[in-house]
C-alpha cells in the first residue's frame, strides 16, 4: 500500500529547500505544494513501499496502510525513529495500540565504516564484480565463466 501524508501532521519540513520525505524517496515521488506548505505523493501507484519517507518524517506526518498479514484491516501503523531504536506503533481499528521496538543498528550513531571497512574495489561499473568484491565476499578473485 503507498504511502499517504496526513495533511494535519506535515509542517512541510518548516520551507526547507528540499524536504526530508523529497530527499529520501528513491522513486522522487513526494512533492511539496508550496501554498498550502504540505507534502503529497504524486504517483502512489508507483510507490514501492519501501517505507523510507515514513522512517524520516520527523512528526510521523506520512502514513501507511500497512499490509493485512500484521496489519489487519482499518488498522495504522506508525514508526518512530530514535539513534538505535525504531517503534512501530498499531493502531487496531477497535482503539487498541500496540508497540514494537526493535534495534537499529549494531554500531553507535556516526560510527559505522563506509562499505563495512572494505574496498571500494575498482568502480568499473562494466565489471561483473560488486562494490567491496571479491575480498567482502570472503573470494581472493572473482569467478569468471567461459562462454
Ligand atoms: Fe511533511 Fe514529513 Fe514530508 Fe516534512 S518529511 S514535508 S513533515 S511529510
Ligand atoms: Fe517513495 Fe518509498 Fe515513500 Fe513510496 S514509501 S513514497 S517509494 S519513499
Amino acid at each position: 500500500m503507498p504511502s499517504f501524508v496526513n495533511p494535519e501532521k506535515c509542517d512541510g519540513c518548516k520551507a526547507l529547500d528540499k524536504t526530508a520525505c523529497q530527499h529520501i524517496c528513491p522513486n522522487d515521488l513526494m512533492l511539496l505544494n508550496k501554498e498550502t506548505e504540505k507534502a503529497y505523493n504524486r504517483e502512489p501507484e508507483m510507490c514501492w513501499e519501501c517505507y523510507n519517507c515514513v522512517k524520516i518524517c520527523q512528526p510521523q506526518a506520512v502514513e501507511m496502510r500497512g499490509y493485512a498479514d500484521f496489519v489487519p484491516m482499518g488498522a495504522t501503523v506508525t514508526p518512530m525513529r530514535s539513534t538505535d531504536s525504531i517503534m512501530w506503533t498499531v493502531k487496531f481499528r477497535n482503539g487498541m495500540l500496540k508497540r514494537f521496538k526493535f534495534p537499529i543498528r549494531t554500531t553507535p550513531e556516526g560510527k559505522a565504516e563506509p562499505n563495512g571497512g572494505f574496498d571500494e574495489g575498482d568502480g568499473d561499473l562494466n565489471s561483473h564484480q560488486l562494490c567491496t568484491g571479491p575480498v567482502s565476499h570472503g573470494l581472493d578473485s572473482l569467478t569468471v565463466f567461459k562462454k
